[in-house]
């Protein structure tokens, strides 16, 4: 029996998460679930799963979370607010596996806390990983935790990968990665257009149901572009040796094209369980509630090359990796803080690229030494995609 946290329960992942957990609860005993502000879904989670320990990062919504289960059957759940308590239940004796699954930087700490912990840490939270690169593959390795990707392409590429395979380590005979994308709504809208598009055309993504964010950044493609510093981290390779395929029907996954001219691939229908599935199973398999793929549904697979001049935000990413230093950091934050005002309507979706632009061109590529550089690095670049975008209006 297994231990596990999740942190981010409330989100798009969170509960697919709990879905696949509540198939396996022989394998699995929830410990610690975490939330920010929305206590009515996590009340929920708590009926089912009766967590020993609760975080509310939001110390009001704590308060009232508390009045509400005081009479209920879980009254006894320990429930803690703050953010730093998101390190404490990440870091509990009896959490063998810690789902990553907060959105943003605000995932960072806690990752980092688990991975230091030697949990097996399965992440979702990518944009953890593209922010302190380097210093969360060391804090896997020095540990020894087990580090196994969500994302559904990161998650393909390592079951691609040769058996017994460790995450950041180098697979001398994979000679390239087809990291796959949908193209997001806007795959074929003429860019003139683009201008104008509304929160809800961006959020409305044709093959995955995500959160608001993630919907944006593959809207922009941004989401490929995280990935691909994702993928350099997560796989040991060089930006050059990794080629965006937009796959509009989401059936493959990733892939990995070896030396001798083998190429692997993952495939399975568009739900995030099954990547859950298989981290949580891993090295074994387990169900996860996904239909079965149809292959004589799927009929047509096509693949075409992005163009940069439609998404430059995945022409960006492309660049800070290859900067690097601290230039993936700054690329998040504006990233973030763009995304936030585009979805409250304060700046247009073209404009999302102009301020991640203009930002990471007012840094140089220091080396990332620390956390302490990182989270600098982080505070500095959103400082200043606040001042351009005020600049712009
Ligand atoms: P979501 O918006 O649905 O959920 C986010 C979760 O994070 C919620 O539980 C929320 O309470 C919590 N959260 C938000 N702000 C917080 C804060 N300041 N402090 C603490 N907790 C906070 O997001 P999601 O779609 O589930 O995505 C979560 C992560 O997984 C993201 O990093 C995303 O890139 C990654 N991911 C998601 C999918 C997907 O299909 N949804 C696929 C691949 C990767
Ligand atoms: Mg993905």
């Amino acid at each position: 029996m297994k231990g596990i946290c999740i942190l981010g329960a409330t989100g798009s992942i969170g509960v697919s998460t709990l879905d696949v957990v509540a198939r396996h609860s022989d394998k699995y005993k929830v410990i610690a679930l975490t939330a920010n502000t929305n206590i009515d879904v996590l009340y929920e989670q708590c009926i089912v799963h009766t967590p020993e320990y609760v975080v509310v990062v939001n110390e009001e919504k704590a308060e009232l979370f508390k009045q509400k289960i005081k009479n209920s059957t879980v009254s006894d759940i320990k429930v803690m607010s703050g953010a730093k308590s998101l390190e404490v239940v990440s870091t509990l004796d009896n959490v063998d596996s810690v789902m990553a699954a907060i959105v943003g930087a605000a995932g960072l700490l806690s990752s980092l806390a688990a991975a230091k912990a030697g949990k097996t840490v399965l992440l979702a939270n990518k944009e953890s990983l593209v922010m302190s690169g380097d210093i969360f593959m060391q804090a896997v390795r020095e540990s020894g935790a087990k580090l196994l990707p969500i994302d559904s392409e990161h998650n393909a590429i390592f079951q691609c990968m040769p058996a017994g395979y460790v995450a950041g380590n180098d697979v001398k005979e994979a000679r390239r990665i087809l990291l796959t994308a949908s193209g997001g709504p806007f795959r074929e809208t003429p860019v003139e257009e683009l201008h104008d598009v509304t929160v809800a055309q961006a959020v409305a993504h044709p093959k995955w149901s995500m959160g608001r964010k993630i919907s944006v950044d593959s809207a922009t493609m941004m989401n490929k572009g995280l990935e691909l510093i994702e993928a350099c981290l997560l796989f040991n390779m060089s930006p050059d040796d990794i080629q965006v395929v937009i796959h509009k029907q989401s059936i493959i996954h990733s892939m990995v094209d070896y030396v001798d001219g083998t190429v692997l691939a993952q495939m399975g229908n568009p739900d995030m369980r099954v990547p859950i599935a298989h981290a949580m199973a891993w090295p074994d398999r387990f169900e996860s509630g996904v239909e079965p793929l149809n292959i004589f549904d799927v009929k047509q697979m096509d693949f075409a090359e992005p163009s940069l001049e439609r998404f430059p935000c995945l022409r960006l990413a492309y660049e800070a990796i290859k900067a690097g230093g601290i230039m993936p950091t700054v690329l998040n934050a504006a990233n973030e803080i763009a995304v936030d005002e585009f979805l409250n309507e304060r700046i247009k979706f073209t404009d999302i690229s102009v301020v991640i632009e203009q930002c990471m061109s007012n840094f140089s590529a220091d080396k990332a030494d620390s956390l302490e550089h990182i989270l600098d690095a982080d505070k500095q670049a959103r400082d200043q995609s606040y001042k351009i975008i005020k600049e712009m209006s």
